[in-house]
């Protein structure tokens, strides 16, 4: 049994004392997109706002303009200059955050927007996919002393060689996790086109149910095998400074998914908190490299490795789409035999209650064979079964899986008095 290893978060100084009364709201890209979205944001900070608080947004680009500022870059460029790929994407963001400042200003509270930059987060050199080393949130105190609501552009920030970076897909959770504990605030409020955390992505299992508490490390799991309600990097910043995120929705009123240190409860009556899959993995298989070589080439062409066997002289990583051409430098350079599968989706059933109940992997197995599915690869953490299946025997896989473990049941939302 291989136990999934999570990076390690920077501590992240705040240069004063936390406040009480801080709150981070973080809006996602749908819950922003268009003028009537961005004002309903806006209303929802002000009324935070107006109970008191000190208030923190963290806003998206507006619906899918992220995408679209991608696709222009490769329209210009087969390969955008990642340096200047991060100028043009970290806009996105900014649009978002002065746009609602204006919305804020007309509904008679005082609001500043800030760049990445200027908010003080502080990253390392990495183009596209940055870590947060730092964040600097003297500017925010500041404004926030005055009574103002502050905006914050998510999924950038400045680097130690004071270029402007981008922290990967999904980032601004990152950022929103970043502030909160910086700041010191007690919660981080992700609100999102969906009503929290299910038990399944809801677009693929539409009797999936609202999870009411997962554990942080339940989350990381969901989070790397695909759930893509919050960015993985956003789930290590909570568990490693204690910040309690809220996921829930932009568009509905009530309470959402808690991600939040275990507590027995959760786990009495659903031991399984989700099935994910993703479908942006590659696999690669590699012969005649040493383990060691492999990894340190990988690690230094910033290729973020997943799933790692080894057997005899073979070894099988998998590594996000997004990494294959960075990957495939490495494999080239090292003049190695390798192969890399890009028709295998991976389907992980997650759930803290596994470690003390067997029999779960027999199930799976039991459950994938009924459809007739083998999984080519299976890794487990202690808390996590993960096959590798055929891209088109994912969304059945999944389906499967919920129904075999009764997460359509209330009892799988582990709502406790
Ligand atoms: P935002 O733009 O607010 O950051 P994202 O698109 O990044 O939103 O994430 C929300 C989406 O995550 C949902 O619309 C849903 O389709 C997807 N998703 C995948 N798995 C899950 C899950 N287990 N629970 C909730 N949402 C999920
Ligand atoms: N806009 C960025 C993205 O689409 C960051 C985010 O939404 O969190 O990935
Ligand atoms: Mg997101």
């Amino acid at each position: 049994m291989n136990v999934t290893e999570f990076e390690s978060v920077p501590a992240v100084s705040s240069d004063e004392a936390p406040r009480v009364g801080t709150v981070v709201m973080k809006f996602g890209g749908t819950s922003v997109a268009g003028p009537e979205r961005l004002k309903n944001v806006a209303r929802r900070l002000v009324a935070a706002r107006e109970e008191g608080n000190r208030v923190v947004g963290v806003l998206s680009a507006m619906g899918d303009s992220t995408d679209d500022l991608i696709a222009l870059a490769h329209e210009v460029s087969a390969a955008p200059h990642p340096r200047e790929l991060d100028m043009l994407i970290s806009v996105g963001e900014r649009i978002s955050c002065s746009l609602a400042a204006m919305a804020i200003n007309d509904l008679g509270q005082e609001a500043i927007s800030l760049t990445g930059s200027q908010a003080g987060i502080v990253t390392d050199t990495t183009h596209t996919k940055a870590k947060i080393v730092e964040v600097r949130a003297r500017r925010i105190h500041e404004a926030l002393d005055d009574g103002k609501i502050v905006l914050v552009a998510g999924f950038q920030g400045v680097s130690t060689a004071f270029e402007v970076t981008t922290l990967g897909r999904g980032g601004s959770d990152t950022t929103a996790v970043a502030l909160a504990a910086a700041l010191g605030a007690g919660i981080c409020e992700i609100y999102t086109d969906v009503e929290g955390v299910f038990t399944a992505d809801p677009r693929i299992v539409p009797q999936a149910r609202k999870l009411h508490a997962v554990t942080y490390d339940e989350m990381l799991e969901m989070a790397a095998g695909g759930a893509r309600v919050l960015q993985l990097r956003s789930v290590e910043f909570a568990r490693n400074h204690g910040v309690r995120l809220h996921v829930r929705s932009t568009f509905a009123d009530g309470p959402g998914t808690w991600i939040t240190e275990e507590d027995e409860r959760m786990l009495e009556k659903a031991m399984i908190s989700g099935v994910t899959h993703t479908t942006e993995e590659t696999v690669y298989r590699v012969g005649g490299v040493a383990a060691a070589t492999l990894f340190a080439e990988l690690a230094a062409a910033q290729v973020n490795v997943d799933t790692i066997l080894q057997s005899g002289d073979g070894i099988v990583f998998s590594a996000p789409v997004g990494d294959r051409a960075a990957a495939e430098g490495v494999l080239g350079r090292l003049g190695v035999d390798w192969s890399a599968r890009d028709d295998l989706g991976k389907v992980s059933l997650v759930g803290a209650g596994m470690r003390s109940h067997p029999g779960i992997a027999a199930k799976t197995f039991a459950t994938l064979e009924r459809l007739g599915i083998e999984p080519e690869i299976v890794t487990t953490s202690p808390i996590k079964i993960a096959c590798y299946v055929g891209l088109d025997d994912v969304e059945r896989a999944v389906a499967a899986l919920h129904d075999a473990f009764e997460l359509d049941r209330p009892e799988a939302e582990r709502a406790h008095a």
